[in-house]
């Protein structure tokens, strides 16, 4: 029995992004077999973005993957993506599943993969969609919930962004925040080589996946990155992911010292009384604005003015310079109450009432 939630410490899995050769796996299996890992990965139908490259060995590699995990005491998992892998990887006694990115996003393909699975009770990963969408997250956990599946944790591995960015995937990291709001008692893997794609940020992004609460790390290892005939740049020895492991420091979500939980009470308490004296200043802000939309309305002025908005910013960016508070915040801040309050005088301009 898998329990992806062990006690005390996260949950780890590790290998290669695509089992390549029997050699190959081994000689990495062999690497990582002092290491505290739950579960050995291994690719072998690869879904690639253009066709023509490697798109990984198929049923022959699952043969290896069982020899290396037997070899080194592991569970073995691979990802599936229609119902004929999964037809293979459960004739081939594969331990644990994963469903990638590029699945998640079809709810046909989810929903066969489910019912190929109903009355089964193996253990199921689930990828993010490679699109922001929680509901889509959501809704794929819900697939296999329904057919009696209850051994299901969700990977985050990040979102396709056309802006530019330092990741591979950008992390959007509130999407796992609202997942595990949203469906508390599933399991998030973090999933750090497909959110970098490279080798040099993974422990940046394996500790913020930690220090967010997150239940374990996928991390892909090749015995030779360099030569990896998938997703080499994000790869790293076993050698180099004992290092990355080593760097680590894992945080509890809880204590059970009285003495900080008093503490951490005080100061929630403060952060509770100053939520609600800023919620009671934006009620009174708004106030404010409504009567400036009663009065553009009654001298027939547009709601935006651009050079006021502005004002706003530049006067508000001279407020907090030199304070704890980031100008990309303070902008998100303002913006999201000028929308606000740009609503609020629109409903006044729409509104057909003369004391409106
Ligand atoms: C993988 O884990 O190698 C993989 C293809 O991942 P994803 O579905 O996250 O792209
Ligand atoms: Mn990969």
């Amino acid at each position: 029995m898998i329990d992806f939630r062990p006690k005390d410490r996260p949950f780890l899995i590790a290998g290669p992004c695509s089992a390549e050769t029997r050699k190959q796996v081994l000689a990495t299996a062999e690497g990582l077999k002092n290491l505290p890992i739950d579960l050995l990965r291994g690719g072998i139908w690869k879904p690639r973005t253009r066709p023509g490259n490697f798109e990984g060995v198929g049923e022959e590699a699952i043969g290896w993957l069982k020899e290396a995990g037997e070899k080194i005491g592991k569970p073995i998992t691979v990802e599936v993506a229609n119902t004929s892998h999964v037809e293979i990887a459960l004739k081939g006694g594969v331990d644990v599943l994963w469903i990638g990115a590029r699945t998640t996003v079809n709810p046909f393909m989810v929903q066969e993969i489910a019912e190929a699975l109903q009355g089964t009770n193996i253990p199921i990963l689930v990828k993010n969609p490679v699109n922001p969408d929680v509901e889509l997250w959501i809704g794929a956990i819900e697939r296999l919930h329904s057919v009696g599946l209850n051994n299901v944790a969700a990977i985050h591995r990040g979102f396709s962004t056309f802006q530019k960015s330092p990741f591979r995937n950008s992390p959007n990291w509130n999407i796992p925040i609202e997942l595990k709001r949203r469906m508390p008692s599933v399991p998030i893997i973090c999933d750090p080589s497909h959110i970098c794609g490279n080798r040099e940020l993974l422990g940046e992004v394996a500790q913020k996946a930690i220090d967010l609460s997150m239940n374990g790390l996928m991390l892909e290892s090749h015995y030779n990155p360099a030569e990896a005939w998938s997703d080499s740049a994000q790869q790293v020895t076993p050698e180099k992911l004992e290092e990355i492991l080593k760097g680590l420091v894992w945080r509890n979500p809880d204590s059970q010292d009285l003495e900080v939980k008093a503490k951490l009470e005080e100061l929630r308490a403060t952060i509770d009384g100053l939520d609600r004296d800023i919620l009671d200043l934006l009620i009174e802000r708004l106030d404010v604005s409504r009567d400036i939309g009663q009065y553009k309305k009654a001298h027939n002025l547009t709601i935006l003015q651009h050079e006021r908005w502005n004002e706003i910013l530049h006067d508000r960016e001279a407020h907090v310079e030199g304070k704890q508070l980031s100008v990309r915040f303070l902008h998100k801040f303002l913006e999201a109450i000028h929308e606000e309050s740009i609503q609020q005088q629109t409903d006044i301009m729409n509104s057909k009432n003369a004391d409106n």
